[in-house]
């Protein structure tokens, strides 16, 4: 690409003075103007070219600008841009059938919304309203998205200010062997203990009035925490036992992240409702939703379900939605990312844990990893504490602008940084990624103790 800083600087300007920005204070944040972006690389006005270990949010899990998804959007966009949800069109047909054959058990059923957050919102009406009852219990380092109830169920500090109306809602800690809660030194333990946490607190809140357990099936943003064994199986029984409905939070653990079409796969549970958003169609438009099982799909069959959007399936989001899961599927997508996720990245990050001791542990599966920085690896004291800003934040900003320096662009959170690249990604792409990580290491290191 042609270097064009004068364009950059417009777009950057326009930007600054009227572009409101996400979780910010507007005027502490300075956002690089991005020129284009093409499979995992993305690069800005003066040239400068960045391999992105991102996926954007964690969602452009085909890479950017999949030529067979561009070109779907814009055949659609001929064809037919939109049309209202309460007709039969088919490219919302199409996409509902295509997702239904690929979720787990029942969930034939699919609701579509505009994202995440509004997914999420969706699915705990549906449960209040099958069970009758107004609760909902949802994890400690969990992230559901920003709208009132989803942001009241996350379990991170963008909750905090938004709490003045969590009826209902009560959070729980799920298994986390590094930091757990519950003195396991095992996995086995730290599963079993999870789950006698989980049933006490059903005990403790009134089984009668828990509606649904809201769950991430592989936490995301909150750091990347493979449940062990055993444990998602675990809730699954309680939800049975107590006449709950298990909800489980796919939106950036599914489509093909963890190395199967959806993280439940990894363990063979089935829930009665599971949200969706992001990869579902790589966010080329924006695009969520809920699948649903027959037992909660009868409950809105003569009885009408009081919710809906005008976008409800809009169907360049849904032609969007199809091209993606039929590249997917034809360049073997999801596969790639299980054997590079267990061949080269997994492996790989390993490596660098070895060799940095400010690598305090690493986990994940598929191309869904997460790395988290301590100061002492005995103490496990994170490099930087629990919601740091400013200079407290120093040692992990010094990280992320090494990395940046070195054409990384690289996701962190808190003393986490996540290497959750496309999953179209190339062994040679996750090598180069692989080498500048070790550069960055180099600067966390001498923040260790
Ligand atoms: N749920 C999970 C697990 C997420 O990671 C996110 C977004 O990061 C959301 C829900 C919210 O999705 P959206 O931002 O599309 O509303």
């Amino acid at each position: 690409p042609q270097p064009n800083p004068e364009a950059g600087a417009a777009v950057k300007a326009a930007d600054r003075a009227h572009v409101f920005h996400s979780w910010s204070a507007q005027e502490l944040i300075d956002p690089l103007a991005v020129a284009g972006a093409e499979g995992s690389y993305f690069w800005d006005y003066d040239g400068r070219r960045y391999l992105d270990f991102t996926s954007g949010l964690v969602y452009t899990n085909v890479g950017y600008q999949h030529p067979k998804v561009v070109a779907a959007i814009q055949e659609q966009a001929a064809r037919m841009t939109t049309f209202a949800p309460a007709f039969a069109v088919e490219a919302r047909s199409e996409a509902a059938r295509l997702i239904a054959e690929r979720t787990p058990g029942d969930l034939d059923k699919i609701f579509f919304t505009n994202g995440g957050a509004d997914a999420n919102e969706h699915a705990v009406r549906m449960a209040r309203l099958h069970t009758g009852r107004p609760k909902v219990l949802s994890a400690y380092r969990s992230y559901h998205g920003g709208t009132q109830q989803a942001i009241n169920l996350t379990g991170d500090p963008r909750r905090w200010a938004s709490d003045t109306a969590s009826q209902g809602v009560v959070h729980f800690w799920a298994p986390f062997l590094y930091r757990s809660r519950f003195y396991a030194e095992t996995e086995e333990q730290e599963c079993a203990r999870a789950l006698e946490h989980l049933e006490t607190t059903i005990t403790f809140e009134g089984p009668s009035t828990i509606a649904a357990i809201l769950l991430e099936t592989i936490p995301g943003t909150a750091g990347i925490m493979v449940p062990p064994a055993g444990y998602l199986a675990g809730v699954r029984e309680l939800c049975d036992k107590y006449g709950i409905v298990l909800i489980l939070d796919e939106v950036m653990a599914g489509f093909g992240r963890t190395g199967k079409w959806f993280a439940a796969d990894l363990y063979d549970v089935v829930p009665d409702l599971m949200t969706f958003a992001k990869g579902v169609n790589s966010g080329y438009v924006p695009l969520g939703g809920v699948a649903i099982s027959g037992a909660i799909a009868e409950t809105f069959g003569k009885r009408a379900y009081p919710g809906g959007l005008t976008y409800s399936g809009h169907p360049l989001a849904c032609a969007a939605a199809v091209a993606t899961i039929n590249a997917m599927e034809e360049e073997g997508i999801v596969e790639n990312a299980a054997r590079l996720g267990e061949t080269v990245l997994g492996p790989g990050l390993c490596e660098l844990a070895e060799r940095h001791p400010s690598v305090g542990d690493v986990r994940g599966v598929g191309m869904f990893w997460a790395v988290e920085l301590v100061r002492n690896r005995e103490t496990r004291e994170p490099l930087v504490p629990y919601n740091a800003a400013g200079e407290a934040n120093a040692p992990m900003a010094a990280f992320a602008a090494a990395a940046k320096e070195g054409g990384l662009w690289p996701f962190v959170n808190m003393n986490r940084t996540h290497v959750v690249p496309p999953c179209t990604v190339s062994e040679a792409e996750l090598k180069e990624g692989l080498a500048v990580l070790d550069a960055a290491l180099s600067v966390a290191d001498q923040h260790v103790e």
